[in-house]
C-alpha cells in the first residue's frame, strides 16, 4: 500500500508521462543513438546486451552528405545517450539535436585525441585557432618542395583511421556508458578493456605488415582525404582529388594538376572508397592508366562481411593496401 501511495504522489508531482518514461527506461537496454556506423559498432561492442544502438548514417553511408529525416529526429528524441565523432564531421548534428528536443548528453567520441590539421586550399578564409596542432606530425614528412607554405586549414575529422585514436574513442564511450548506466559499469569496463587490447594488437600487426611496403610505393590515392590519420600512423602518403569533405567537387584544373602529380609520383595503385561515388577514381584510372587496387572502407562500415565491424574494416584496409602496394612486380 505504501508503494501505491508513493506512486500516486509521484504521478501528481511529475505527471504520468514522465513517470512511465522513467519506469520504461529502467527496464529496457540503454537507448543509444550514434551518428554513423563505426560508432554504432564501437558502442555495441562495449555496451553488449545492455545497450540498443541506432545509427543515423548507416553502413556504406556518407556522413558528409547526410540529410536528416523526421525519423532521425524521432530517434534522437527517444535516446538516452547520443554519441558523435566531433571534429566537424557531422555538420548537421547540432540542428538535428535542437529540432529533436533531445536534452541529454552528446558524447564526442574523439575527445582527447591529437587532432590532425588538414592543409586545405589557400582561399579558405576562416582560421580557427587550433592550439593543439602538433608539429611533430609533420617533421618526418620529407620536404619535397611541394609544401612550402605551411597552412593549417580545417581539422581532419577522420580520426578513427588510427587505431590509437580508436582506443581513445573506446575509453570515451566506456566512460559515457558507465555514467549513463552505472548499474552495468563492470560490464562496460570489462568489454572496453578487451576491445582496447584487440585494437592494440591489431595496431601492432598493422605497423609490422605495412612496413613491408617499399618506400617508393607508400602512396594512397583515394577519392577524398579520409586516410590522413592512417597515413600518419603507418607512415604512408596521401593524395586525393577533393580534400577532407566528399561534398567538394574538383575543378578541371585541380584534376589536371592531380593527374600530373600522380604521374610524376609513379603511383602503383588507386583506391575506391565504399561510401563515395567511384567516378573520380575511375576518371583518374582512365587518364593515368594506373591500376585500381581495390576498395578501402573509409567513413562507414559495410552492411555485411568483414567490413561490418571497426576491427574488420581496419584489417580489410591493411590487407587491401598490402595486396596492391607490396606486390613484387
Ligand atoms: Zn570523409
Amino acid at each position: 500500500m505504501a508503494h501505491i501511495s508513493l506512486r500516486a504522489v509521484l504521478l501528481g508531482a511529475l505527471g504520468a508521462s514522465a513517470l512511465s518514461a522513467n519506469i520504461a527506461h529502467a527496464q529496457e537496454p540503454l537507448q543509444v543513438v550514434t551518428s554513423f556506423s563505426i560508432l554504432d559498432d564501437m558502442v555495441s561492442t562495449i555496451g553488449g546486451d545492455h545497450v540498443s544502438v541506432t545509427s543515423l548514417v548507416g553502413p556504406d553511408g556518407d556522413a558528409h552528405a547526410f540529410s536528416p529525416k523526421p525519423a532521425d529526429a524521432q530517434s534522437l528524441a527517444d535516446a538516452d545517450l547520443v554519441v558523435v565523432n566531433g571534429l566537424q564531421f557531422e555538420g548537421w548534428i547540432d540542428r538535428l539535436v535542437d529540432a529533436s528536443g533531445y536534452e541529454g548528453e552528446v558524447v564526442v567520441a574523439s575527445n582527447g585525441i591529437d587532432t590532425r590539421s588538414f592543409e586545405g586550399h589557400e582561399d579558405e578564409g576562416d582560421h580557427d585557432d587550433h592550439d593543439d596542432h602538433d608539429d611533430h606530425d609533420h617533421q618526418d614528412h620529407a620536404t619535397d618542395g611541394e609544401e612550402e607554405h605551411h597552412h593549417h586549414g580545417d581539422v581532419d575529422p577522420h580520426a578513427w583511421q588510427d587505431l590509437e585514436n580508436g582506443e581513445q574513442y573506446a575509453r570515451n564511450i566506456r566512460d559515457a556508458l558507465v555514467k549513463a548506466d552505472p548499474a552495468h559499469a563492470d560490464a562496460y569496463r570489462a568489454n572496453a578493456e578487451r576491445y582496447i587490447d584487440e585494437m592494440e594488437a591489431l595496431d601492432k600487426e598493422a605497423k609490422e605488415r605495412l612496413s613491408q611496403i617499399p618506400a617508393s610505393d607508400r602512396l594512397i590515392i583515394t577519392s577524398h582525404d579520409a586516410f590522413g590519420y592512417f597515413a600518419d600512423a603507418y607512415d604512408l602518403e596521401l593524395l586525393s582529388p577533393v580534400g577532407i569533405n566528399t561534398l567538394a567537387e574538383p575543378s578541371a584544373s585541380d584534376m589536371g594538376s592531380l593527374i600530373q602529380q600522380i604521374e610524376s609520383s609513379h603511383a602503383k595503385a588507386l583506391f575506391l572508397e565504399n561510401m563515395t561515388n567511384p567516378a573520380l577514381i575511375n576518371q583518374l584510372h582512365e587518364e593515368t592508366d594506373i591500376a585500381i587496387g581495390g576498395t578501402l572502407y573509409a567513413d562507414a562500415l559495410t552492411a555485411e562481411g568483414e567490413g561490418s565491424t571497426y576491427l574488420g574494416m581496419f584489417q580489410h584496409n591493411v590487407d587491401t593496401l598490402l595486396d596492391a602496394l607490396a606486390a613484387d612486380d
